[in-house]
Parts: structure tokens; C-alpha cells; sequence
């Protein structure tokens, strides 16, 4: 697809009349987009329409990819990008004397999704239809996305995220391929030619109607779809009502029906016992799995072959239902028997593990899952008996100890885990240490059970959102360096290490960083009134907020240092700005605490004249896909300081490797697998190791207040904290120093303390010998190609999915 410049300006000037009713000269920044949008779509509709039919002629396998989340961020540029267009886009509006990021600008975020997992599901889609794989997103289309943050009075606020306020003009609504989705009700039995016939009556039917949105590969010509579904209320009965003139009951019944698809929850955790999210996990894997068989059937095949066109993949438990909904299926609407059908859901389905925190594995309770979804709990029931039996009569003959710990019903309850993993054929952790913790660990006896299905597949970023379209001018500098075959073949990166220690290259790498940090201090100056040095190191920590992303060990570090200033003005470290990002669940308390002690500090150390600006703290509100855009290609160093453990696999660590920043890091999730990329000269590693964190856990010997006794940095911080240095009410951190003291610090925050103050004098050592520092800034770049999801999803591909590959660029 070639497109000169006039004919795109003819194009744009046409869209801009017939769409928006406008001439150039008196188009807003809104109009253009739309424009552009509408543009894109004539372009790939080509594209869109052929992909979909090559896919059925050819027979092709497809891959469906089930999430709760899809955080896409903006698509404009992205796409533009993809379609190989971007310079041309740009050249055309700057003669009409416009930018292409003003543009952007007015474009909003497409924010469905919490963090890492959702974010995790859009770099998939981008890579799927990249490197040629015939995959599709299946998610839930929310009016309101995560909230949006701001920060008042030091504390975070949340407001709605209006993100569907305008026409979104990527999505295309599909009435024609709507589904219905049937909550409550009854089950009736009747036997029929020998057979048990299952009748669902009574129950309250929701309309769900599927919102396509293209997925445009890589200068490839495929568009793949991400389809999300929105609840809405049956026509029919509606009017049945409205006849009857019982409109408050036709109103309740559209309202509960809308509420389904209203919101996203906002927490990164399972929030126990909300009937409105287990109706969104089933109202998604229902009318996904709907629509799958409707594709199927253009087939005409058996259906008893499915998986072998067909793949699905979960991501996390959260469409953990689709286990039971494909069964209920295959069974009462195509009439396989049980083993038949269940053989067909297994070899379909796969899963993949994001968390071993105990507080975040989804449980429901029986109770209110029979009442809600009467049929699937009877597949579920059997799917427990039988698993339970088979338990008994193979590995654990006698032990209930084993099999009840094993269930997947137990103590009333309904462990989604444990469902997703027998109900499925593959079971993957995202980093190679979170997957030897759930094989010898978290999830020992599945491991021991079925040790065939357990698997690695290391998370990745698309270098094409993260890299291309975020850094632009180190995209252009390493294409003209190296030529533009790591774009198709990311690891060809590796190819700049031949310049790692040319001062010209490092002088040029340097320069960028700075224009990238310089635009950030604008932004910071611009929207905060706050001046940073961008000569300053500019130290990074955006992510959720969370006691075990340890915000609050950089917090207690900075007023050390602070402490250290104050004593001593002159004291020899290279200025510092120390910048934060990310939303607290609305409902954590403690972490919405620690945005309030990290803006506290930010107050009092930013207007403090003595330490001559060798200190700056900033919290930066609504940490989003297009923050973070802005944010990592500025940042020098990279905060990945997780309690040992606890990070499954992080992926804000891969974009700042990528984008040249150093790692200061424990040995938990992806980190180590960095720093195995990039050796241990070119990250700073500190803190407990694995082995220490799980020896501490198991003998409780750890005492926190011991090392508040003991240690006087900690002493004297801690102090400050809870008495009046930082001029807030009394007790406004108490949650915080309890946590520390009382509670013993279940983070280790102070017993990692020490280890990582040698750390940042580390990384100040580092700083001030340019070339070596430099010199690990390439390396870091140059090492980054695996962390390409193009690499994940070829895992997937060959390791789980048994798809093809299109264009493929890898051979
Ligand atoms: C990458 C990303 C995350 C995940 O960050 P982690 O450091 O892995 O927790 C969260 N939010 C956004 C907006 C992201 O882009």
C-alpha cells in the first residue's frame, strides 16, 4: 500500500466535507481526527474484508484471546504507523500547517483495562497481526474505562472516564451479530431416546452486540478484530412492558442489563463476592464463545473437530467460564456426550497465570454462582466430581487431604484456578522465574499431576507502540545506523552493540535521551508548575500503586537523601528528579496513603531552597498508555524495586530497558530474564533474593522493628513521617508506619532498606562516568529485541496455539 502525498491531501480535504461538513481552513484539531479515522478505515477495508475471507477459504486455525482487559491507549498514529503512512500523514498536515501530535491530542485513550495484564492483551493484538498470526481479541466494551486520576490537596481523586463522550471512530457496532446471554433462572431435566435433556427456563435474557475494532498488522496487509461486547436490553420485551404500562419494570430491567457492560472494576485484585463482575466474566465468555461457533459453522465442519481450527486463550481466570459455557454448548445445543465434549473444550483452550498473591485468585461462592448461572454450575459441579474421581482413582487413592486441597469446589466455594487449569491443555507463567515458583510452589501438586501442561512464556512489549511510535527520533538514528531490518526482526537490534562504545553513536543516543526529557520538564513545568533540571537524573517509578511495587521504598530513600542534604548542601551526587506515576485501587487504602506521602515529600523537598536543586520529586496524575508514552523515553534510571516474588513478570521494565534507561532492580519477574539480556555489569540488582524472601516467610523470624531500632536512617525517617516534619494532621500516615512496624512490614521495604541505598550510590557512581554510563544505555537498547511480544507470541504460536503463520518474518 503506497499512497503519494497529493492524492492523500485529496482524500483527507474529501473527508473532511463529506464527514464533518468542513473546509481545511475551518477544521478543529477534532475534525481532523475524525477525518484521518475515517480515512484509515477506507484504506484497510480492503485488507480487513480479505483477511476475514482468506481465513475461511484457507481453512486457517484461528486464535481467539479472551480478556477482561484491553488497555489499547490511543490508535491514530499507531495505525498510521502500521500502515507504513505515518511520514506521509505528517508532510501533508504540516502544509496545512498542523501537527500530527496536536491531532493526537484530542484523540482519548482507550483505557479499558487496570495495568500490566490488560496493557499485556493489547501488545498481543498489535503483534498477532504483525508477524501474521490469525488471532483476535474477545473483550467487554465498558462506557467507562478505568478512572481518570487527579490529584487535589495531595491526594488521589477519581472521576469517570468519559472515553466513549464522542463517536469512537475505530469501532464498528455489528447488530446483525448479536447474541443472547441468559442469566438465572431454572434447569429442568427430562430424559429423551435415552438421554438427559437439560431445559433452561425462566431466565433473563441480555442482548449482547459486538463493537469491532480492525487490529492492522505491520505493513502486511492483515487486519485482524478485536471485538468487544456491550450488554443492552431485548427489544421485545421492552415493548412487552412499555404495552402493559409497567414502564419502572421495563426500566429496571434495561438498567440491570446496562450495568453489565457500565464499568470497568477498577482493582487490580479479585474483589470478593460482586454479583456484577461474575455477570460481566460470563456475559464475555458467552456471547464470545457464541460467536466463535457461528464462525466455525461457514466451515461445515464436525463440530467434534474444533480444535482444530479453533484455539482460545484466557487470560488470567477471569474467562475461566468459558471452560463450562463451551461444554454446556457442545453438549445441550450440539449433542456430543460428556467425554466427547470435554476432550474438544481441553484441547481448545489454554491458560495463562498472572499472580501467585493468594488475595488476587478468584473464588466464588457457590451460593451465588447456582443462583446466577444455574446450568454452568452443573457442569462445574461435574467437572469437580469427576475430576475429584479421577483423583482418587490414579494419584491420591485414600489422601481427601490432597484431593480437597485440589478440588476446584471446596468450603463452598468455587476456585476459578483450579478450574482453568484442568478444564485447559496448557497452563503458562509470564516470566521464567514466576513459572518455577507455580511448578514447584504455588501450584505444586497440578504441576505433579500434569506436568505436560506447565510452560513458560516470558511477557513482551510491542516495539512497535513502545519504541517506534514513542522514541521516533532513536528509531530513525538506529534505522540509519543499522538499516530497518530489526523493525520485521527485532532482535537485529543487537546490531547497534557494535557501536556501544563509539563516542559519536553515545554523543547522538545522549542528545535524544535529552530532547526526550527536556520535552517532559516542559510538561512538568507546563501542567504542575514545578521546575526539573533535564541535566538532572531523571528516576522513574510508574505503575499501579501497590504495597508490594514498593512506591514506598523510593519514598523512604528520597528523604534519606533529603536528610543527607540537609546536613550537607554540598554533599557530592549528581541532581536528582525523582518521578512517580499510577492509580490506587479507589478502595485501597493504604496505597492511596502512599500517593499522599509521596506528594507530602514532593511538597517539602521541592520548596526547599537549602539543597540547591539537587532535589526534585514529581507525582504525575492519570498514569495512562499515553503517559507512559511520554514518560519512559525520558527516563535514565527504571524503578523495578518489587518485593522479591511478588512480580509475576512486570513489562514497564522491558519499554524503559528498550528505551535505554538502567534497571535498578530486585531478581523477581522479568527482571532477572533482563538482566540476563543485558549481564550483570548493566543493571543494578539489589535487595533479597528469592530463596531469602521464601525462608523468611516460612520461619517468621523477620522483625522489622528491630531494624527501626537499629538502624538511624530508618529511625530518624520513620519519625519524620509520623510526627510533624511533614506538617500533616496527626496520624495521617499511621496506616503506614503500622504497616511498617506493627504489621512487621510484610514487603520487607526495611529489610531491603540498606541494600538499596548501595544501590542508588551505585547508579550515582554510574552516572558520572558518562561513557560507561552510556555505554550501558546501548547495551540496554541493543538487548531489548526479545522483550519484543513478536517473540512472545511466536511462543504462543508453536508452544501453544498450533496456529500458522502468515508473512511470517521469522524465517
Ligand atoms: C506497561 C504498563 C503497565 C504495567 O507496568 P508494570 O511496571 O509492569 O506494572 C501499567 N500501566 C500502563 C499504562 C502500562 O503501559
Amino acid at each position: 500500500m503506497k499512497y503519494n502525498k497529493e492524492d492523500f491531501k485529496k482524500r483527507l480535504l474529501q473527508k473532511l466535507k463529506s464527514e464533518r461538513g468542513v473546509t481545511i481552513e475551518e477544521a478543529s484539531l477534532l475534525d481532523i481526527y475524525y477525518a484521518l479515522g475515517d480515512l484509515i478505515r477506507d484504506l484497510i477495508s480492503d485488507s480487513w474484508v480479505e483477511t476475514n475471507r482468506r481465513y475461511i477459504e484457507e481453512e486457517e486455525k484461528q486464535v481467539y484471546y479472551f480478556s477482561m482487559e484491553f488497555l489499547m491507549g490511543k490508535l491514530l498514529i499507531s495505525n498510521l504507523i502500521n500502515l507504513g503512512i505515518k511520514d506521509l500523514c505528517e508532510e501533508c498536515l504540516d502544509d496545512f500547517g498542523i501537527s500530527l501530535e496536536d491531532v493526537e491530542g484530542v484523540e482519548k485513550d482507550q483505557g479499558l483495562g487496570n495495568g500490566g495484564l490488560g496493557r499485556l492483551a493489547a501488545c498481543f493484538m498489535d503483534s498477532m497481526a504483525s508477524i501474521g498470526v490469525p488471532g483476535h481479541g474477545c473483550g467487554i466494551r465498558y462506557n467507562y474505562g478505568l478512572f481518570e486520576q487527579r490529584i487535589i490537596d495531595g491526594y488521589q481523586v477519581e472521576f469517570p472516564d468519559k472515553w466513549l463522550q464522542y463517536d469512537n471512530v475505530w469501532e464498528l457496532r455489528k447488530e446483525n451479530k448479536a447474541v443472547e446471554v441468559k442469566f438465572g433462572g431454572d434447569v429442568r431435566v427430562e430424559g429423551e431416546n435415552g438421554k438427559l435433556k437439560f431445559i433452561h427456563e425462566n431466565y433473563e435474557s441480555v442482548l449482547a452486540v459486538p463493537y469491532d475494532t480492525p487490529i492492522i498488522g505491520y505493513e502486511n496487509k492483515q487486519v485482524n478484530t478485536l471485538r468487544l461486547w456491550s450488554a443492552e436490553a431485548l427489544k421485545e420485551f421492552d415493548f412487552a412492558n412499555f404495552s402493559k404500562g409497567d414502564y419502572s419494570k421495563a426500566f429496571e430491567y434495561k438498567n440491570t442489563v446496562e450495568a453489565i457492560t457500565h464499568v470497568l472494576y477498577p482493582n487490580d485484585a479479585f474483589e470478593a463476592g460482586k454479583i456484577l463482575r461474575l455477570k460481566q466474566e460470563y456475559f464475555l465468555v458467552s456471547a464470545g464463545i457464541q460467536s466463535i461457533l457461528r464462525t466455525f459453522k461457514h466451515l461445515n465442519k464436525p463440530v467434534e473437530y474444533l480444535d482444530d481450527y479453533v484455539a482460545i486463550h484466557i487470560n488470567d481466570t477471569h474467562p475461566a467460564l468459558a471452560i463450562p459455557e463451551l461444554m454446556r454448548i457442545l453438549m445441550d445445543e450440539e449433542g456430543l456426550g460428556w467425554d466427547e465434549a470435554w476432550r474438544v473444550t481441553t484441547n481448545t483452550i489454554s491458560y495463562t497465570n498472572h499472580t501467585i498473591m493468594s488475595e488476587a485468585m478468584e473464588k466464588w461462592d457457590v451460593n451465588i454462582f447456582k443462583k446466577l448461572l444455574p446450568r454452568i454450575y452443573m457442569i462445574v459441579d461435574e467437572i469437580n466430581e469427576r475430576f475429584c474421581k479421577e483423583l482418587w482413582n490414579t494419584k491420591y487413592y485414600g489422601d481427601f487431604q490432597k484431593i480437597s486441597e485440589m478440588a476446584i469446589i471446596a468450603h463452598n466455594q468455587i476456585r476459578m484456578a483450579h478450574l482453568a487449569i484442568v478444564g485447559s491443555h496448557s497452563v503458562n507463567g509470564v516470566a521464567k522465574l514466576h513459572t518455577e515458583i507455580l511448578k514447584k510452589q504455588e501450584l505444586k501438586d497440578f504441576f505433579d499431576y500434569y506436568p505436560y501442561k506447565f510452560n513458560n512464556k516470558t511477557n513482551g512489549i510491542t516495539h512497535r507502540r513502545w519504541f517506534i511510535k514513542a522514541n521516533p527520533k532513536l528509531t530513525n538514528l538506529i534505522t540509519e545506523k543499522i538499516g530497518d531490518s530489526w523493525i520485521k526482526s527485532p532482535t537485529n537490534i543487537r546490531e547497534i552493540l557494535r557501536y556501544k562504545d563509539d563516542p559519536a553513536f553515545q554523543e547522538e543516543v545522549y542528545k535524544i535521551k535529552q530532547e526526550n526529557k527536556v520535552r517532559l520538564a516542559d510538561m512538568i513545568k507546563n501542567d504542575y508548575g514545578i521546575d526539573v533540571d533535564p541535566n538532572s537524573i531523571f528516576d522513574v517509578h510508574a505503575k499501579r500503586i501497590h504495597e508490594y511495587k514498593r512506591q514506598l521504598l523510593v519514598v523512604l530513600y528520597i528523604m534519606h537523601l533529603y536528610n543527607r542534604l540537609r546536613k550537607n548542601p554540598n554533599l557530592d551526587i549528581h541532581p536528582r528528579t525523582f518521578i512517580f506515576a499510577g492509580k490506587a485501587a479507589p478502595a485501597y487504602y493504604t496505597a492511596k496513603k502512599i500517593i499522599k506521602l509521596i506528594n507530602t515529600v514532593a511538597e517539602k523537598i521541592n520548596n526547599d531552597k537549602r539543597i540547591k536543586d539537587k532535589l526534585k520529586v514529581v507525582f504525575l496524575e492519570n498514569y495512562g498508555v499515553s503517559l507512559a508514552e511520554k514518560l519512559i523515553p525520558a527516563a535514565n534510571v527504571s524503578e523495578q524495586v518489587s518485593t522479591t516474588t511478588k512480580e509475576a513478570s512486570g513489562t514497564g521494565n522491558m519499554k524503559f530497558m528498550m528505551n535505554g534507561a538502567i534497571t535498578v532492580a530486585t531478581l523477581d519477574g522479568a527482571n532477572i530474564d533482563i538482566r540476563n539480556a543485558v549481564s550483570d555489569n548493566n543493571i543494578v540488582i539489589f535487595g533479597l533474593k528469592e530463596k531469602e524472601v521464601i525462608e523468611l516467610y516460612r520461619s517468621g523470624t523477620y522483625n522489622s522493628c528491630e531494624i527501626y531500632k537499629n538502624d538511624k536512617r530508618i529511625k530518624t525517617i520513620l519519625d519524620q513521617i509520623n510526627g510533624k516534619f511533614l506538617n500533616v494532621k496527626d496520624g495521617e500516615f499511621s496506616i503506614i508506619i503500622d504497616s511498617l512496624l506493627k504489621h512487621n512490614d510484610q514487603f520487607f521495604v526495611l529489610k531491603d532498606f540498606d541494600s538499596y541505598v548501595k544501590a542508588q550510590q551505585k547508579v550515582d557512581k554510574l552516572y558520572k562516568d558518562q561513557n560507561r554510563w552510556r555505554e550501558m544505555s546501548i547495551i540496554n537498547i541493543g538487548c531489548s529485541g526479545i522483550f519484543s511480544s513478536d517473540r512472545t507470541i511466536h511462543e504462543y504460536v508453536t508452544g501453544i496455539w498450533g496456529a500458522n503463520i502468515y508473512h511470517g518474518y521469522y524465517e
